[in-house]
């Protein structure tokens, strides 16, 4: 096959055999395709888009670019959770323990920053020692050991994802309903598991903006989950503001120990508690999501799953110390407080330039090469609905260079629009497809 003429192909509006799908994807895995070849046919997909078939073909393609894990020999039900991203999501931090604790199996394969969102492996990675590049058998004595396990695509597990992923990060070829479903379906799929909860956002900052293309990404997504005859339930939620009050990696991971302690509520909390009681309802420990996210919230409150969290980082290298007294973890060299001399009420924010805000700072990556710094980010203090006065702090930035500290602000300051009148908060969870 000639890599030019189906790219080609598919800048034109074609469909693309299975043959050809895999032919590219194969290729690309094992280094005969070059990044600019792939990158320009990753924008033809993402202008031209892929259909159901195609859609299909590129998941079991890009599974097939590693080996299925097989986990029959842990007893009991396997079953995550991911989310299509966000800013300040980070829910999988807090879920994973939680159901964890309770005997369920979460067999996490994640990723990292994408676009202007973060990602799980680079927040559990700015915990000094934790690796997220286990071999196939850490990973399995890891889940046996305590139920959970967070690692990403690896040249065993999906190496086509983790190839193309940090590819499309930098091509702006994110937003893309077939690239996305190919992404997460295939690492989901690798992992082998019994079921998925999927937590499909909609707003400024994710890369559905309106609530239809999320939920016809939320339908991709199900309908390759049960091609392959896996048990899905997925949630429509806001993310037109961030969730929580912290961006950045080691700052999320404050938070959620935080939340894991008992000593922050909040939205990070409750959309947790939901999307970890639609697991342990898929894992059969409980009668309905309700009750599932009642079992959650207990197990948030007794200090379980916290008990839990510290087990899973200590198993995957991770120094706990800083888990236990957060406090001393190194700071950022430089910080400054944001304020917007305005009075009224947060309106509407921009959290798409909340994110960017977030990645200036030193968060996230423009190119594949660059360096993360695991302080940089926000403490992001307002929600929509919530009144405001001239002096009030509405953000501390905090980085390693003042020069992007200034970038950050002037981003951060366009993100946030003030109204004089009232304005009502969004619902967080916006539908359950079930
Ligand atoms: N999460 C993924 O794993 N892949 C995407 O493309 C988007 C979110």
């Amino acid at each position: 096959m000639n890599t030019v003429e189906l790219i080609k192909k598919k800048r034109e509006g074609n469909q693309l055999s299975e043959e050809e799908i895999e032919y590219l994807i194969a290729n690309y895995s094992n280094g005969k395709i070059p990044d600019y070849q792939f990158a320009a046919f990753l924008m033809a997909v993402y202008l031209c888009g892929m259909n159901k078939t195609e859609t299909a073909h590129l998941t079991r393609s890009m599974l097939n670019s590693g080996k299925v894990i097989n986990l029959r020999e842990i007893p009991g039900k396997k079953i995550d959770k991911h989310s299509t991203g966000g800013v300040g999501d980070k829910t999988s931090l807090i879920i994973a323990p939680v159901v964890a604790s309770l005997g369920i199996n979460v067999p996490m394969i994640s990723g990292r920053g994408l676009g202007h969102t973060g990602g799980t492996l680079d927040k559990l990675e700015s915990i000094p020692g934790f690796t997220t590049n286990l071999s196939l058998t850490r990973y399995k004595s890891v889940l046996k050991k305590c139920r959970a396990v967070l690692i990403g695509q690896t040249k065993d597990i999906v190496p086509a994802d983790k190839l193309i992923y940090a590819l499309r990060d930098v091509t702006a070829t994110v937003e893309s309903i077939p690239l996305i479903t190919g992404s997460i379906m295939s690492k989901k799929l690798a992992e082998g598991i019994d079921g998925l909860v999927l937590d499909v956002k909609t707003g400024s900052g994710a890369f559905m903006k309106e609530q239809k293309d999320a939920l016809a990404l939320a339908e991709s997504l199900i309908s390759t989950a049960k091609s392959f005859n896996k048990k899905v339930i997925a949630f429509i939620t806001d993310m037109n503001q961030p969730l929580g009050n912290y961006i950045g990696n080691w700052l999320e991971v404050y938070e959620s120990v935080k939340i894991l302690k008992g000593e922050k509520e909040g939205d990070v909390l409750d959309l947790s508690l939901e999307l970890a009681g639609a697991m342990i309802y898929l894992g059969n420990k409980a009668s309905s999501i309700k009750e599932g996210a009642q079992l959650a919230e207990k197990q948030s409150r007794n200090g379980k799953a916290f008990d839990k969290f510290l087990q899973i980082v200590k198993l995957q290298g991770g120094d706990t110390r800083f888990l236990i007294k957060p406090e001393q973890y190194p700071k950022a060299k430089y910080s400054k407080e944001v304020s917007l001399n305005k009075l009224g009420f947060v309106k509407a924010i921009d959290n798409y330039r909340v994110g960017m805000a977030s990645l200036e700072l030193g968060a996230g990556r423009k190119t594949k090469e660059d360096i993360i710094n695991p302080a940089a980010g926000i403490i992001f203090n307002i929600k929509i609905g919530e009144g405001l006065k001239k002096d009030d702090v509405i953000a501390y930035l905090h980085s390693g260079s003042l020069s992007k500290i200034r970038k950050a602000e002037e981003i951060l300051k366009k993100a946030i629009d003030v109204s004089k009148s009232k304005v009502s908060k969004p619902k967080l969870i916006k539908k359950i497809i079930h």
